[in-house]
C-alpha cells in the first residue's frame, strides 16, 4: 500500500537539515548508569550538529504516578508513602549525577516546586475522592516535567523547552488527538532560535515527551502511553530533521518481543510500512503513531540501545535494497475480543459494514482487524477487551431493528483472545507463506479463530486463544527461520542408566548440533521418579542433578505442569520402565507434544491403546517414536516402516531379541552352570534388575508384539505361543527365593547342554512371526543357521518380505546397553528435529 503514503521528497523547509532529534525512553533516564550514557551520547552528537533531545519520565514513574492517584482516590493513606518514594528516587538521582553545587541547588528548587504542586493535587484527590480525566492528565504530566528538568541540568548547555507550548491537541470523538497543523507551526517557531546556531557551544534543546496542551481549553493533555516517541517524531517532521533516533533498552527493532522470544534478534533494516505494521500490532519498541509523520517527510528512524551505543541498531527507511527475507517480524496484541456481526439479511446488503464502522468510530472504538467471508453473512471485528462491552452495546443498538425482526442475530463477543501479525513486504513475492503459517500452527495444536490478509500482502493477521500466544509466537519465529537456529524443547523423564546417558550425550553434542545443524536441543524438563524440574529457558545439564535434588516437587503433577507450560516444538522423552509414565503419552500427543520412548509398555499394551496413540500422533501432526523398544539402537522398527511405506509386505520375522538371554546361553559351559550365567548377566548390567523379567520371556514377548504390530498385524501379548525353559514356580516367589532356588536347575541344564554340544548346536531364544502368528521358544540351532554365531548379548532380526524372500534381510548388532539405547533415543529425537 505504498502509494498512499506520498513521502515528501521536496527539500521544503530544510531549516535544520543537519539537525537530529534524539528520544530517550524511560529506561534510558531510569538509572544513573543510563542517564550518564545519555549525556555522553548527546554531547558527542551536539559537537557536530544541533540536536533536540526528547525525554520520557524516569522508568516506571508514569505507572507509579497513575497507581498513586488511584490510592489517593480510594482514600488510602499509602499514597503518601508512594509519593515520598518518588521524591526520594528523583532526589537520589540528582544527588548522584549533578556534581556542580549551584546547578544542583537550582535543580532541587525546581524539582521540589513541581513535587509540591503534585502533592497538592494528590491531596485534593484524596480529600474529595474525585479523579477527573483532566486531573489524571495533570498528574501524569509530572513524570516528564521532572525528568526533562534533570536532563537539561545534566547536559552541557542544556535548555529545557516546554512541550505544552507547542504540542497541541484537540478533542475528536471523545479523545485527545494531535492538532497537527497548528503543532507543526508552533514547533517551527519555538525551535527556530535554538537549532540554527552553528557554534560548537550551541545549546541542546531538552523536551519533555508525551505531554501536550489542549488548543482550546489550554489544559494539560498527553499523546497516550508511550507517547514520547510521537513527540519526537512530530518535532523531527516539523523541523525536517536529518534523522529521528529512538534510544531505548534493546539493540534495535527485533524480530519479535525479546521478553517472549528468547531467540529474537535485531533487524538491521525495515521499511516504514513494515515498521508501521509491526508497531500497530503491538511491537512496543515504537509507539505506533510515531512513524507516519517522519515517513511522509522521508526522515529515517534509527532505533538504538542507550546501554550499548556501539551496536548499529535498526534503520527504518523508505526502501530496503536486496531484501531477501519474506517475513521480517512477528508481533501481537493480547486482550483481543472478536465481535461477530452475523445474520442472514446481511448477504448482499450494501451498507452493513459502513454502519458497523461508523458506529464504532463515533464511539471512539478502534478496530484493528476485520475478517469477512465472501459469503458475506458474517463480519468479525477485532477490538481490545476493554472496548468490547461498549462495542457490543452500540452495535446492538445500531442493528436493533434487524435484530428484532430476526434478520440479524445479537452481537456475539468472544474475549480472552490474542491477535498475531506476521509482517514483511516481501511476502507478496513468496507463495506459500499462509500455507506454512497455518500448517505450523496446526501441528502445534493451535487453532486459528479468524484471520485477515490485506491485498497489500505485507501483513497476515490472525486471532487465537490468548493462552496459546507465547507458544504461537515461538513456533512461528522458529519455523519461519527468523531464528538463527531451530529449537526442540525436551522433557526427559527417567534419569537412570539410559536417561542419564542421554542427558550426557545431549550435553556433549549441544554445541556441535547448534553449529552444524542449526538445532538447539533445549532440555526444559527433567524428572526422576520422585522429583522434577522445569525451566522453559533450558536446564543447565552440568548441574541438573543438584538442581533436581533441591527440588521438592513430587512427580504426580508432572503431566499437568508440562501441559501448563504449553511450550512449542516439544518432545516428551521416556527413559523409564514405568507403566504410569507410559499412561501419560495419550494426553501429551493430544496436546501436540511428540513422544519418544525407550519404555516398551505403551506400544506392547492392548492393541487399541497402541493404535490410538499412533492415530493421535498422525492426526496431530506430531511423532510417537519407540525405535529403542526393540534391539536398542538397531534400526529395526524404522526399517520395517520404510519397507512397508515403499509397498513391501512383511511376511515373517525371526529374531533373537533378548540380549540378556543370548548372553546367558552363550556363557553357559561345562564350568559355568546356568545359575552362574544368570548372576553374571545381572552383575554385568545386561539383565533387568529383576532378571526374572527376562527369563520368563515377557520382555521378548513385548518386543515381538511390537514388531508384529509394526509389520501390520493385529496381535496381543496373550496371542503369543510361549515355550519357556524354566518352570512357572520360579517366577512366583520373592527375588531372594528365586536366587536360592535357581541352582536347582543347573544339573538339568548341564545334561541338556552336553547333548547340544555333541550335536554341535547352540541355544537361542527365538521370537517368530509368520503371517501374523507369533511364538517364542528356546531353540537349538546348528552351524548353518544365521543365529548360530550370534555373539554376547547381540540381537539379530531376519525379515522375510515379498521383496526379500529368497534371501531375507538381516539386521544384527548390540541389542542392549545404556549407551546404544540412549543413542537410539537420541536418533529418534533428531528425526523429529529434521521434519
Ligand atoms: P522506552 O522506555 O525506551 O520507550 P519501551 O519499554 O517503550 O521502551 O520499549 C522497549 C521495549 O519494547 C523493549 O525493552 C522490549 O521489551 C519491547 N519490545 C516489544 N517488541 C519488540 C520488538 N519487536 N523489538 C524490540 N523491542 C520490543
Ligand atoms: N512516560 C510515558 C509512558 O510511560 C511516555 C513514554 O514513556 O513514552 O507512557
Ligand atoms: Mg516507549
Amino acid at each position: 500500500m505504498k502509494p498512499h503514503l506520498s513521502r515528501g521528497t521536496a527539500k521544503q523547509d530544510k531549516l535544520h537539515r543537519n539537525m537530529k532529534v534524539l528520544k530517550f525512553g524511560g529506561t534510558s533516564v531510569g538509572s544513573v548508569k543510563s542517564i550518564l550514557s545519555l549525556k555522553k551520547i548527546v554531547e558527542a552528537e551536539a559537537r557536530t550538529q544541533p540536536v533536540v533531545v526528547v525525554v520520557s519520565a524516569l522508568g516506571g514513574i508514569t505507572d507509579k504516578l497513575l497507581a498513586t492517584s488511584q490510592l489517593a482516590l480510594r482514600g488510602e493513606e499509602r499514597w503518601k508513602e508512594e509519593f515520598d518514594a518518588m521524591v526520594n528516587r528523583h532526589h537520589q538521582m540528582i544527588d548522584t549525577i549533578i556534581t556542580d553545587d549551584k546547578k544542583r541547588v537550582d535543580l532541587f528548587n525546581k524539582i521540589d516546586q513541581l513535587f509540591e504542586q503534585l502533592r497538592s493535587i494528590y491531596y485534593g484527590v484524596y480529600l474529595i475522592h474525585d479523579l477527573s480525566e483532566k486531573t489524571q492528565a495533570a498528574i501524569v504530566s509530572y513524570g516528564e516535567r521532572l525528568s526533562s528538568n534533570i536532563v537539561a541540568s545534566l547536559l552541557k548547555n542544556g535548555v529545557r523547552m516546554n512541550s505544552r507550548d507547542f504540542i497541541r491537541t484537540e478533542r475528536k470523538n471523545g479523545k485527545h488527538t494531535l492538532a497537527a497543523e497548528l503543532t507543526t507551526q508552533l514547533v517551527k517557531e519555538a525551535f527556530a532560535p535554538v537549532c540554527t546556531k552553528s557554534d560548537t557551544n550551541r545549546t541542546i534543546a531538552v523536551v519533555p515527551g508525551f505531554i501536550s496542551r489542549d488548543r482550546t481549553t489550554g489544559e494539560t493533555t498527553n499523546l497516550g502511553r508511550g507517547g514520547s516517541d510521537y513527540t519526537a517524531a512530530i518535532i523531527a517532521a516539523a523541523l525536517d530533521a536529518e534523522v529521528l533516533e529512538i534510544w531505548t533498552d534493546v539493540d534495535g527493532f527485533m524480530t519479535a518481543d525479546p521478553r517472549v522470544i528468547k531467540t529474537a534478534y535485531t533487524i538491521n533494516e525495515l521499511s516504514y510500512i513494515e515498521a508501521m505494521e509491526l508497531c500497530n500490532f503491538g511491537a512496543k519498541v515504537i509507539y505506533p503513531p510515531t512513524i507516519y509523520p517522519v515517513c511522509i517527510k522521508n526522515i529515517p528512524i534509527k532505533v538504538k540501545n542507550t546501554f550499548n551505543p556501539e551496536h548499529p541498531g535498526t534503520l527504518i527507511k523508505d526502501h530496503i535494497e536486496n531484501d531477501q527475507k519474506p517475513i521480517k517480524g512477528i508481533s501481537s496484541i493480547k486482550g483481543t475480543t472478536l465481535i461477530t456481526v452475523t445474520g442472514l439479511s446481511m448477504v448482499g446488503v450494501i451498507g452493513v459494514n459502513r454502519r458497523i464502522f461508523t458506529t464504532l468510530a463515533l464511539k471512539g472504538i478502534s478496530v484493528f482487524m476485520v475478517s469477512q467471508a465472501s459469503s458475506e453473512n458474517s463480519t468479525s471485528i477485532g477490538v481490545r477487551d476493554e472496548d468490547a462491552d461498549a462495542a457490543v452495546e452500540v452495535l446492538n443498538e445500531e442493528f436493533k431493528k434487524e435484530i428484532e425482526t430476526g434478520a440479524m442475530f445479537p452481537m456475539h463477543a468472544e474475549s480472552g483472545l490474542a491477535t498475531i501479525a506476521i509482517v514483511g513486504e516481501n511476502m507478496k513475492h513468496t507463495p506459500g507463506i499462509a500455507g506454512k503459517l497455518f500448517g505450523t500452527l496446526g501441528r502445534s495444536g493451535i487453532s486459528v479463530i479468524a484471520c485477515a490478509q490485506g491485498a497489500s500482502e505485507t501483513n497476515i493477521s490472525f486471532v487465537i486463544d490468548g493462552r496459546f500466544l507465547r507458544k504461537s509466537l515461538n513456533v512461528l519465529h522458529d519455523s519461519f527461520f527468523l531464528s538463527e537456529y531451530k529449537v526442540l524443547n525436551l522433557f526427559i523423564c527417567g534419569i537412570g542408566t539410559v536417561g542419564g546417558m542421554l542427558i550426557e550425550q545431549i550435553r556433549k553434542q549441544y554445541s556441535e548440533l547448534m553449529d552444524r545443524n542449526g538445532l538447539k536441543l533445549n532440555v526444559v524438563g527433567i524428572a526422576s521418579s520422585k522429583k522434577y524440574i522445569l525451566d522453559r529457558d533450558g536446564i543447565d545439564l552440568n548441574t541438573y542433578k543438584e538442581q533436581l535434588a533441591a527440588q521438592p516437587l513430587p512427580a504426580e503433577s508432572l503431566r499437568d505442569a508440562i501441559i501448563q507450560m504449553n511450550i512449542f516444538n516439544s518432545v516428551f522423552v521416556d527413559c523409564t520402565a514405568s507403566s504410569e509414565v507410559a499412561g501419560l503419552y495419550q494426553t501429551f500427543l493430544e496436546h501436540n507434544i511428540s513422544v519418544v520412548t525407550a519404555n516398551k509398555i505403551a506400544a506392547s499394551s492392548e492393541y487399541e491403546k497402541y493404535a490410538l496413540l499412533k492415530d493421535t500422533a498422525l492426526r496431530r501432526g506430531v511423532k510417537f517414536l519407540f525405535e529403542t523398544n526393540v534391539g536398542a539402537g538397531l534400526p529395526i522398527i524404522g526399517t520395517i516402516n520404510d519397507l512397508r511405506n515403499s509397498g513391501d509386505k512383511i511376511l515373517k520375522i525371526e529374531a533373537v531379541l533378548s540380549g540378556t538371554l543370548n548372553f546367558i546361553f552363550n556363557e553357559i559351559a561345562a564350568d559355568v552352570p546356568f545359575s552362574e550365567t544368570v548372576r553374571r548377566a545381572k552383575e554385568q548390567g545386561y539383565s533387568e534388575p529383576d532378571p526374572r523379567i527376562d527369563l520368563c520371556g515377557k520382555d521378548v514377548v513385548r518386543k515381538l508384539v511390537i514388531l508384529t504390530r509394526e509389520a501390520g498385524y493385529r496381535v496381543e501379548q496373550d496371542d503369543v505361543v510361549k515355550h519357556l525353559f524354566m518352570p512357572d514356580a520360579f517366577f512366583e516367589g520373592t527375588i531372594d527365593e528365586f536366587w536360592k532356588n535357581l541352582p536347582s536347575l543347573d544339573a538339568d541344564f548341564e545334561k541338556r547342554r552336553q547333548v547340544l554340544e555333541s550335536e554341535h548346536k547352540r541355544w537361542r531364544f527365538v521370537a517368530k512371526m509368520d503371517h501374523g502368528a507369533t511364538s517364542v521358544s528356546l531353540e537349538a540351532v546348528d552351524q548353518h543357521h544365521p543365529f548360530y554365531g550370534l555373539e554376547g548379548s547381540n540381537n539379530i532380526v531376519l525379515l522375510t518380505t515379498e521383496r526379500y524372500k529368497e534371501y531375507p534381510m538381516l539386521i544384527q548388532g548390540y541389542g542392549a546397553g545404556a549407551g546404544v539405547t540412549a543413542a537410539g533415543v537420541f536418533a529418534n529425537i533428531m528425526s523429529i528435529a529434521n521434519i
